[in-house]
Order: structure tokens, then C-alpha cells, then sequence
């Protein structure tokens, strides 16, 4: 296991031989862990209604913005979409909801388990035990909630805690939904500003200390009609020199180092790293340490107002388009979509 200085010292070297050490090290734990296959989720982003305030999110609560909140026919609609496509998984991801309630969710999942009975993934934000509870009882396997940084008063900062807080970190809900027998991801975001080398660190750290069955990294892209993009004086860079870029090579290296800690978690190469390089940010990805791609399947007309960074919503390729370009990338690199939910192999 890599200690602290030694994750830091990889991050930022300049050296190109140690670069290309860390990522070709990062490929071979991949492919001795969890082997040549890529797995497919399909993204069902299912409401960008919104509570929170959050400072780099462009569907937070202050914005005007249409809102949509998908139907329980729509999403069971894209989930046959997923399933017709041969994906594994659905993701379900929303804005934090109120009225995608402990009911109408547990229903969702009910629904999609019985029609399709492919894995389900929620990512609702930070929501009650009793509804998390009860979501696993409907079936839902898997939760994403990242942390976006282990450094508490950064976090504090980007993520303004709601007016009646009880006060749980990110890091508490995760483990009650391990508790309850979920998978869990978490991730953050590389270049946050205010993220010093020494902070990225340590969220690569605690990656491992959570045990992760699934880790998102991403590039942080600032959305110019949010706090952070109105006002940059309130969230200033970390000190010359310790401020993390939040750039493919900084991602990508993140990327190989979270593989290196969790060798056997899954671990997307995500939209937002695929917007800083579009030619090749996602095979950078894929050769660098990741093994899931997560294509969207939200309809059309509601995936342009599901902007929680510029520029998210201009993949508008149908999923045939996406089925194609993806095979013909992973022939390149000498891969193969993988079947069946592609669980974590990390307890097993
Ligand atoms: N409401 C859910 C889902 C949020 S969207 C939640 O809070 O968990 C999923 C992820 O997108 C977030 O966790 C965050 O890491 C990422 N994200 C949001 N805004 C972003 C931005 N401006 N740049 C890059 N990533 C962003």
C-alpha cells in the first residue's frame, strides 16, 4: 500500500518516466484485478429538483432553472433501454429531491427490479436511514455519494450544510449504508479550488480507510451561474504551488493511484474526464486504471436541464451511437464490454 507522501510525490512529479510507470503499474493492477472487461451503466438522471446550496453545482436550489422530475413510466422506460442494450446496471441519480420520496423511490426500484432485474445504483444525495433502509429492502444494491473532498472546512465551504443539519459527514452516511448491506461509492473532484496536493492525498487515502466497492473522479469544471463561478474571490486558490489543477493529467494520475489503493473496486471513466480531453479523456481513463463507462440514458428533452457542469448535456448521442463508439474504443484498446451487473469484487 502506498503511504501518504508517496501518493503526493505521484501526483504532482514532474518526472514523465514516473508518470509512465504509475499509469502502466495502474493498467497491470487492473487487469490482474478485475480483468479486461468494462462495464456499462446506464445513467438515468431522474430529477434535477434540488434542496442544497452546493457552490459548484449547477442544479443547486438558487439557480432558475426549468425543473423536471421524471415519472415512474419514464425511468421504467429507460431502464428497458438499459436492459435492451445488454448494460448491467441502471444509475439513478437526482438533484437531493424531497419529493423523490421514500415511497415513490422504493417503488422505482421495485419496478425496475421486476421488469428487469438488472442492478440498481441510486445517488439521491444525502438522504434519511429509514429511507435508505428501506430503498435496500426494495432491492436497490448499490450508493453514490461522494465525498468531494476529506478536507472538512474545503467541504464546508463548496457544500453549505442544510438550515436543520443533524450534523452526519458524507463519510457517516456511507458507512450506514455499508452497515445496511449496499455497495458504496464515493469520489471527489480534482481541482477544487482551495485543494492542495496534501488534501488530494488524503481523499486517495480515505478511499482505501472506506473500502470502496466504486470510485468517481472527476475533473471539477466551474459553472459560470453558480456561487463558485459568480464570486471565485470567496473560494481563492490554495498557496503557489500547492494548488491540485483540475486537469486530465491531474485526474488521470488520481485515477491510477485510486486503483493502486482499491485494487479491486470499479472505477468509472467519467463524463467530466472525458470533457477535459474529448478525443481521449475516457480511453485515457480506461487504460490508466478505470473499468466502467456510465452511458446516459436520460431522455433527450430533460438531459440539457440536468446541467451540473457546463457542457454535461452535450453528449446527446442516442445509446446505439454510444454502443458503437464504445465497442470500436474498446477494440482499440483491447477490451470488452462486460456482462452481467459487474459487482464489486472487493468482499468476494
Ligand atoms: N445530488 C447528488 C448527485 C450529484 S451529481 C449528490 O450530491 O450526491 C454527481 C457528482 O457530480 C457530484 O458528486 C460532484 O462530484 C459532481 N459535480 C457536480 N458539480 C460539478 C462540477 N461543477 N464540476 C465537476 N463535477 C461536478
Amino acid at each position: 500500500m502506498l503511504d501518504q507522501a508517496t501518493t503526493q510525490r505521484l501526483l504532482s512529479d514532474p518526472d514523465p518516466e514516473t508518470v509512465r510507470t504509475l499509469y502502466a503499474e495502474a493498467d497491470m493492477v487492473r487487469k490482474n484485478h478485475v480483468g479486461d472487461a468494462v462495464y456499462l451503466r446506464g445513467l438515468i438522471e431522474i430529477s434535477n429538483h434540488c434542496r442544497r446550496l452546493c457552490a459548484y453545482c449547477g442544479v443547486n436550489a438558487s439557480r432558475r432553472l426549468t425543473r423536471y422530475r421524471l415519472s415512474r413510466e419514464e425511468i421504467l422506460a429507460a431502464a428497458h433501454t438499459a436492459k435492451q442494450y445488454s448494460y448491467g446496471t441502471v444509475v439513478l441519480q437526482a438533484g437531493e429531491d424531497a419529493a423523490l420520496d421514500k415511497e415513490f423511490v422504493t417503488a422505482v426500484v421495485s419496478d425496475i427490479k421486476d421488469a428487469t432485474g438488472l442492478a440498481v445504483t441510486l445517488s439521491l444525495g444525502e438522504r434519511e436511514p429509514e429511507e435508505y433502509a428501506a430503498w435496500k429492502q426494495a432491492g436497490a444494491d448499490r450508493y453514490l455519494l461522494r465525498f468531494e473532498t476529506s478536507d472538512p472546512e474545503l467541504f464546508a465551504r463548496i457544500h453549505p450544510p442544510p438550515p436543520n443539519a443533524q450534523g452526519k459527514s458524507r463519510i457517516e452516511h456511507l458507512q450506514m449504508l455499508r452497515e445496511l448491506g449496499y455497495e458504496i461509492g464515493s469520489g471527489v473532484m480534482v481541482g477544487i479550488p482551495g485543494q492542495t496536493w496534501e488534501m488530494l492525498a488524503k481523499d486517495i487515502a480515505l478511499f482505501h480507510e472506506l473500502n470502496l466497492d466504486m470510485i468517481g473522479i472527476g475533473p471539477y469544471i466551474c459553472h459560470p451561474d453558480t456561487e463558485m463561478g459568480h464570486h471565485p474571490e470567496r473560494f481563492p486558490p490554495a498557496a503557489s504551488g500547492e494548488q491540485v489543477p483540475p486537469d486530465e493529467e491531474t485526474t488521470c494520475r488520481t485515477v491510477a493511484l485510486a486503483r493502486l489503493m482499491q485494487p479491486y473496486a470499479n472505477i468509472p471513466a467519467t463524463t467530466a474526464l472525458s470533457l477535459v480531453n474529448r478525443e481521449s479523456g475516457r480511453s485515457h481513463g480506461l487504460a490508466r486504471g478505470a473499468n466502467i463507462i456510465m452511458p446516459n440514458i436520460t431522455p433527450l428533452a430533460c438531459r440539457r436541464l440536468y446541467e451540473i457542469y457546463p457542457a454535461k448535456s452535450l453528449s446527446v448521442e442516442t445509446a446505439e451511437e454510444v454502443n458503437k463508439q464504445i465497442t470500436a474504443q474498446l477494440q482499440q484498446l483491447g477490451r470488452h464490454i462486460g456482462v452481467g451487473p459487474g459487482n464489486s469484487l472487493n468482499r468476494s
